[in-house]
């Protein structure tokens, strides 16, 4: 056995990163011989306003061994079918994007080139028709899906609307529980080592030092150690994503408890609305170029469902990422890697990717250099595959009544995103590579709710007569429907199986 393991991780960071990390890396690694210290300081703060997810957050609970009823009672969460996109496109044009897939594959081709071949023909029926979970989330039920492929119930998927700061806390108890040390002080150096430029140590507010073979960098958006010690560098993203601020309130719930996220778009950015058992979570993520920070919290605050409950908060950031996430001993997570805005809900979900490939990629204190590089390389391509899929959002719209609308309709997109958009528009194919995050129904959802139409559909869709695809369609659309109408209603199933408690 090597003795070259390593023996101590210090996280820096007790936000949703901080201790997202903490709980796996104590999990996966058992601490025997290996010590892992969180430090994160009550003067700095967390971000906090992370709550909506998507699916993949399932895997990571699941492979922290938690039961998910518990977990939804201790965070006051809700169960999320999709994100409702309002005035994207167009003024007064909505459409959802729901998660799981759309109707079944039918000889081998996709569904959608068959669906598409009715709607040539004359059928008006949309897409969202063929998901269950599209139509579960717009009659407002939910049901858990079950594992047996041969049934509709299969294709259901969904995440959570969560309070962030309550999951963190939640992860905290685990990840303490499982023996990771909490030290609350502030790091206020960072000492390098002179020969590599490796980082030896931290220094604490309180004079302590801690000493570490391996850090990991979950400081927020400041990046203590990968940007200000490391100097590592940010590729700027702004160009293609950019709204730059954020403006947050929560307020008081109003009507049924809707299972999905809502994202509207305003003159210059866009407003989300999450639901949770205990409150409404709301934003208006914007473009500090084409609107004031009052006139934006105005906006906002005129577009509440219920009372407000808490003061605005003002957030700034810059779309892009940092160029590398590991750098000699240091990895970043959370919004220290870098950030885009939480359009799809991918933020999280990189912390959980990002964790996960480092607990598969695990150095030891050689720290070979293809360690890191594997290890960016993944990361790069994740961060790049989702500013692809957010950016689409932005690029595919018809508005020209706002500047910020305007500009994002011409503003030159990176060539990835493009290619994807050609290959649709000639072809209805949507290119997805191994190993992505957003697969064919994702893309598709974002194109013809955008209005991106291709020019044709697989010519083997019409294979078959046309009256047996309709009669097909037909009896899925009718399955679905029903499948959809039978559950309970999402506030239903949650007072049966996970109220939270009130707060
Ligand atoms: C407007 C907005 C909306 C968002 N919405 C979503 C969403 O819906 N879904 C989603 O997935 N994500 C969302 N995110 C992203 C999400 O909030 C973050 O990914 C998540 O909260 C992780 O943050 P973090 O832990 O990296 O950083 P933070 O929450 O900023 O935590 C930083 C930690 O570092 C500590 N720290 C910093 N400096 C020091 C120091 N010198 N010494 C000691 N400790 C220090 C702080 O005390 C704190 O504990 C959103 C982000 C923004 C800005």
């Amino acid at each position: 056995m090597s003795d070259n393991l390593i023996r101590n991780i210090a996280i820096v960071g007790g936000g949703t990163a901080g201790w997202m990390t903490a709980a796996l890396l104590s999990r996966v690694l058992r601490l025997g011989n290996t010590r892992i210290s969180l430090i994160e300081s009550p003067e700095i703060g967390t971000i906090g306003v992370g709550e909506a997810t998507i699916p993949p957050i399932r895997t990571f609970n699941q492979l922290l061994g938690i039961d998910e009823n518990e977990f939804i009672r201790k965070t006051q969460a809700t169960f999320k079918l999709g994100i409702e996109f309002r005035d994207w496109g167009r003024l007064g044009h909505t459409y959802l994007h729901p998660f799981g897939r759309y109707g079944l594959t039918i000889e081998q081709i996709a569904f959608h080139h068959h669906w598409l071949r009715l709607r040539e023909a004359g059928d008006e029926t949309p897409l969202r028709d063929y998901s269950l979970s599209g139509s579960a989330a717009y009659l407002g039920r939910f049901t858990r899906p079950v594992e047996d492929p041969r049934l509709i119930l299969s294709s259901l998927s969904y995440a959570f609307h969560f309070d962030a700061g309550l999951y963190a806390g939640y992860l905290r108890e685990y990840a303490q529980a499982r023996g990771v040390k909490r030290l609350e002080r502030k790091v206020v150096e960072v000492e390098l080592r002179g020969e590599d430029g490796f980082i030896r140590a931290l220094k604490l507010d309180d004079e302590t030092r801690v000493e570490a073979d391996l850090f990991i960098d979950c400081s927020g958006f400041r990046g203590l150690l990968i940007e200000q010690a490391l100097k590592t560098g940010y590729e700027d993203w702004t160009h293609w994503l950019p709204c730059d601020r954020a403006v947050a309130v929560p307020c008081e719930s109003a009507g049924e408890l809707t299972p999905y996220t809502r994202s509207t778009a305003r003159s210059a950015g866009w407003q989300w609305r999450i639901p949770l058992q205990h409150r409404i979570g709301n934003g208006y993520v914007y473009c500090s170029r084409f609107i004031s920070d009052e006139a934006a919290a105005a906006t906002l605050l005129a577009n509440l469902d219920g009372a407000v409950r808490a003061e605005p908060r003002f957030l700034r950031f810059t779309t892009g990422r940092r160029k590398k996430f590991w750098n000699k001993n240091c990895i970043a997570l959370g919004l220290a890697s870098g950030f885009m805005e939480p359009l799809e809900s991918t933020s999280i979900h990189l912390i959980q990717s990002g964790v996960m490939q480092l607990a598969a990629i695990f150095p030891d204190r050689s720290f070979d250099p293809s360690d890191a590089e594997e290890y960016n390389r993944l990361q790069i391509e994740e961060f790049e595959h989702i500013r692809d899929f957010i950016t689409l959002h932005y690029c595919a719209t018809e508005r020209e009544d706002q500047p910020l609308w305007a500009y994002c309709r011409h503003m030159p997109i990176p060539e990835s995103l493009a290619y994807r958009i050609q290959l649709f528009r000639s072809s209805g194919r949507v290119a997805f590579y191994d190993k992505e995050l957003f697969v064919e129904p994702n893309w598709l959802s974002i194109f013809i709710g955008q209005q991106i139409w291709p020019r044709r559909h697989d010519p083997l869709a019409d294979l078959p007569p046309m009256e047996e695809t309709r009669r097909q369609l037909l009896r899925l659309k009718t399955l679905i429907r029903q499948t959809a109408q039978a559950m309970p209603t999402h506030g239903g199933f949650i007072a049966e199986h996970c109220r939270a408690g009130a707060v």
